[in-house]
C-alpha cells in the first residue's frame, strides 16, 4: 500500500465540499501521517452519491469527455475527464493491446460503442492509434461489413464484447468466414471471460470454438474509474494498473478488508490527479473472487484480482443461500443441452423474490425437454444446494427479454439477470411456453 499516493488521494478529494459532509471528521486532513487503519476507516462511496450529490463531487476542470454510467434511476452520473486522466485512461487500455502483442501497422476490428457517453470503445481507438495501430470501427450488428473488413484487410486484432462475437457467428450462419480470415487475437470487454479458478467460463469457451482465436484477454473497468486491470497472457486474473489506482476487497457485510484468497467488494481509490471523479474507497458493486499478492508466472510484480464473479445488487437469495448470477448461468452454459440461458428475478403475487432460470435449449434436445430439465437440475444441485427453478423457454425468447433490457442502458453490457417488477410481467413474457420443473 503506497500510502503517501494514499494520503495525496485524499487531500485532493478533500477540496470537494462532498467529502467533507460524507467523512464528516472521520479523516484528519490536518496531521501529514496517514495509517493502514486510518484509511481502513473511510467511508466508502457509492454510485447513488455520486447521483446525489454530483455538484459537490464533480469538477469540470480541463474536461475533453464525458462518460456516463448506467444503473441508477434519477440524475444520470455523467463523469467529466480531465485531459490528463483521459492519457492515463488510454495508457491503461494501451498495456492491454500491448499484452495482445499488437504492432505498428497492425489492423485491429474495434466493435465497442464510440457513441453514448460510453468509455472504453473511445479509449481502445485512443490507444491504438497512440501505438501505431490502424482501427477499424465497426458496430457488431453490421455483419456484412465486418465480413468484408476481414476478407479485404485482414486484421489480426479484434475487440468486443464476447456474447456479440457469438452473436455474429449465429447470425451469418454458412456466410460465417472461414478460420483463415478471422482475426486471431481477440479483446474481450464489457463481460466475463473466465471464472473464479480462471477457466474460461461458457460463452468464452464457445468465442474460442467458434472464431479460433490463438489468444483471449479480458479487461475489467467502471466508467466512474477507467480501466482497472487486464489479464496477462498466463491468465492468472486481471494485472491491476496500481501505480493508478488502489484496489481492496471488503467485504460486503461488515465494510471490513477480507483475508487474502477470500471473495469481496472491489472498492478503489484513484492515485493520481486530476480527475473529474476524484475516487476515494469507491465501492463499485462488484465482486471478485480474490486479492492476490503473490507474483504471477509473467514475472510481473504488484496485486492481482480474480474474476468479477458478480454484483452486490445482483446477490440472490435462493431459500435462504447467497448466490450470483454469473455463477449459476455458468454452471448452466456448460451443459450439452443449453444454447442460452438468462436469469430472470420477479416479484410474486407474495411479495416474495422468484428467481428463474430461463433457458433455450441447443438443436439436439428440442424434443427432448425432461432429459435437458434434469441434466441442468442435476448440474445445479451438484453447484449449489438449492438450485433457482429452471424455465425451459422458446428460442428468441432470451434476445428479446435482453433487448427489451438494454434499450433502457447504453446498450454495451449484455445483461444477464432481467428484473421484471411482478409476477403478471413474467407471465406475459412474449411466446415463453414454460415448462416449468416444480
Ligand atoms: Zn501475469
Amino acid at each position: 500500500m503506497n500510502i503517501t499516493k494514499l494520503k495525496a488521494a485524499i487531500d485532493y478529494a478533500a477540496n470537494r465540499q462532498f467529502y467533507h459532509q460524507h467523512w464528516n471528521g472521520d479523516v484528519d486532513l490536518a496531521t501529514p501521517e496517514l495509517t493502514v487503519a486510518q484509511f481502513q476507516q473511510i467511508p466508502v462511496v457509492r454510485k447513488h452519491h455520486l447521483r446525489d450529490h454530483w455538484e459537490d463531487i464533480m469538477e469540470y476542470g480541463d474536461v475533453t469527455d464525458f462518460v456516463s454510467s448506467s444503473g441508477t434511476t434519477g440524475r444520470p452520473v455523467d463523469v467529466p475527464v480531465h485531459r490528463l486522466q483521459e492519457q492515463i485512461w488510454v495508457n491503461s487500455v494501451g498495456r492491454v493491446l500491448s499484452e495482445m502483442g499488437v504492432q505498428p501497422g497492425d489492423f485491429v476490428i474495434q466493435m465497442l460503442s464510440n457513441n453514448d457517453m460510453y468509455t472504453l470503445g473511445m479509449l481502445v481507438c485512443q490507444a491504438a492509434k497512440q501505438q501505431g495501430v490502424g482501427v477499424f470501427r465497426c458496430s457488431p450488428q453490421r455483419v456484412n461489413r465486418l465480413v468484408d473488413i476481414m476478407k479485404y484487410h485482414r486484421p489480426k486484432f479484434i475487440v468486443g464484447n464476447p456474447l456479440f462475437l457469438l452473436e455474429i457467428a449465429e447470425r451469418l450462419g454458412d456466410a460465417f468466414p472461414s478460420k483463415d480470415l478471422l482475426p486471431k487475437v481477440a479483446y474481450l470487454a464489457a463481460c466475463a471471460s473466465f471464472d473464479a479458478n480462471n477457466h474460461l467460463t461458457a460463452a468464452a469457451q464457445k468465442v474460442k470454438e467458434v472464431w479460433g482465436f490463438e489468444l483471449m484477454l479480458n479487461e475489467y473497468g467502471c466508467s466512474e474509474i477507467g480501466s482497472i486491470g487486464f489479464e496477462c497472457n498466463q491468465h492468472n486474473g486481471f494485472h491491476i494498473n496500481d501505480d493508478y489506482l488502489h484496489v481492496e476487497l471488503l467485504n460486503p457485510e461488515t465494510g471490513r478488508p477480507v483475508k487474502e484468497g477470500e471473495p469481496g467488494e472491489v472498492v478503489v481509490t484513484t492515485l493520481t490527479q486530476p480527475r473529474g471523479f476524484a475516487a476515494v474507497r469507491y465501492a463499485t458493486g462488484d465482486i471478485a473472487s480474490e486479492l492476490s499478492t503473490q507474483r504471477c508466472t509473467c514475472g510481473r510484480y504488484g496485486p492481482r484480482l480474480g474474476a468479477i464473479i458478480g454484483r452486490v445488487d445482483h446477490q440472490l437469495k435462493v431459500k435462504g443461500q447467497n448466490i450470483y448470477p454469473e455463477f449459476v448461468l455458468d454452471i448452466v452454459e456448460w451443459q450439452a443441452c443449453t444454447d442460452k440461458a438468462v436469469l430472470v428475478r420477479y416479484r410474486d403475487s407474495l411479495e416474495r423474490d422468484t428467481v428463474v432460470v430461463c433457458v433455450e435449449l441447443n438443436n439436439d434436445y428440442l424434443d427432448k425437454p425432461a432429459q435437458a430439465e434434469k441434466q441442468l437440475s442435476e448440474a445445479l444441485m451438484k453447484h449449489i444446494a438449492v438450485g433457482p427453478e429452471i424455465c425451459i423457454v422458446e428460442h428468441g425468447t432470451i434476445a428479446r427479454v435482453t433487448a427489451a433490457q438494454m434499450s433502457q442502458s447504453n446498450g454495451v453490457k449484455v445483461p444477464r439477470l432481467i428484473d421484471l417488477d411482478s409476477e403478471q410481467r413474467w407471465s406475459e413474457l412474449p411466446s415463453c411456453q414454460k415448462s416449468r420443473l416444480g
